[in-house]
């Protein structure tokens, strides 16, 4: 489900996370690794306050590994470790609580150097709707548990869960909201699911996607459908949108009187993205 976010709906979700920080000692900052920036919450340093953080790129299994290592090497200048995960299957899941006791480590041995049993690190994850949030505890936990499409303003009475011994995890993730204002931000979050559809015009969100696609994996996209011609010109509307046709009549998006449906190819060409038949496909580079 998506949120329609409004002012009074930003002040709750942020005053929601204030009081879960107080609980914890480390966040999981979950990002989407085809558009770590774009789906990344614009205030999330002032938000989360200086709290050790440990950045997930999630949904890796669909974005591109080799843009998505830059992406890692990014945040690390940044002062932010980063991990990719697949949270569906469980990729790199593992190495979540060995990453957040390393955040957590100082503390960890100055409890034990004063004789204390150090408890243990008490993690939030925090994201975007539709990043994976509800997908990763139930990982995390090893069972379902956290409803999916949680929405702000909801409150429940706080449970941890425990992840081994050695972390507890608070059931109910933050909810944050996405950027609004830039339009390329939108189009990335529309193509990868992140907003409604509906927010855009599909055909606008695939022409923004197949130029992408054509500027950064036109031999991947020549590859799968079999020859089609390229445009050399990114700024050529009428060429890309030839392109979409072209991917529409191999797909099958064909009116009666053997015309391509571009709305029709342009449902099929976000949903092939988005279930990852077009390959792995980043949208986002550093
Ligand atoms: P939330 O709103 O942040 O809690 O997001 P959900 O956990 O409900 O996940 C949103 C959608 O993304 C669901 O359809 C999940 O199955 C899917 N999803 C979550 N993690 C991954 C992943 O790592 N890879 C892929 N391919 N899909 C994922």
């Amino acid at each position: 489900m998506t949120i329609q976010w409004f002012p009074g709906h930003m002040t709750k979700a942020r005053r929601q996370i204030e009081e879960k920080l107080k609980l914890i000692d480390v966040v999981i900052e979950l990002l989407d690794a085809r558009i770590p920036l774009s789906s990344r919450n614009p205030m999330v340093d002032e938000i989360l306050h200086g709290k050790p953080r440990l950045v997930l790129l999630n949904k890796s299994d669909l974005a591109d590994p080799k843009v998505t290592a830059e992406w890692v090497n990014y945040f690390a200048d940044q002062g932010h470790p980063a991990l990719p995960i697949d949270a569906a299957s469980g990729t790199n899941v593992k190495e979540i609580l060995p990453r957040v006791k390393q955040l957590w480590a100082h503390k960890i041995e100055s409890q034990l150097r004063k004789g204390i049993n150090p408890r243990a690190v008490r993690a939030l994850i925090v994201g975007i709707p539709n990043v994976g949030k509800s997908t990763l505890i139930n990982q995390l936990a090893g069972k379902k548990i956290a409803a999916t499409g949680d929405k702000p303003g909801v409150t429940k009475g706080q449970q941890w869960i425990k992840v081994g011994t050695e972390m507890d995890l608070l059931d109910t993730p933050g909810i944050l909201w996405p950027k609004f204002e830039d339009q390329m931000v939108g189009k990335r979050l529309a193509a990868t699911g992140a907003i409604k559809e509906e927010l855009l015009h599909l055909d606008e969100i695939a022409l923004f996607v197949i130029t992408y696609m054509v500027e950064q994996y036109g031999a991947g996209l020549q590859e799968r459908f079999g020859g089609i011609e390229l445009p050399e010109d990114m700024e050529d509307v009428q060429e890309m949108v030839k392109v979409m046709e072209a991917i529409g009549r191999k797909r099958g998006a064909i009116v009666s009187g053997g015309r391509v449906d571009l709305d029709k190819a342009s449902l099929i060409i976000i949903r092939d993205l988005r279930a990852g038949k077009l390959g792995r496909i980043s949208l986002e580079k550093p």
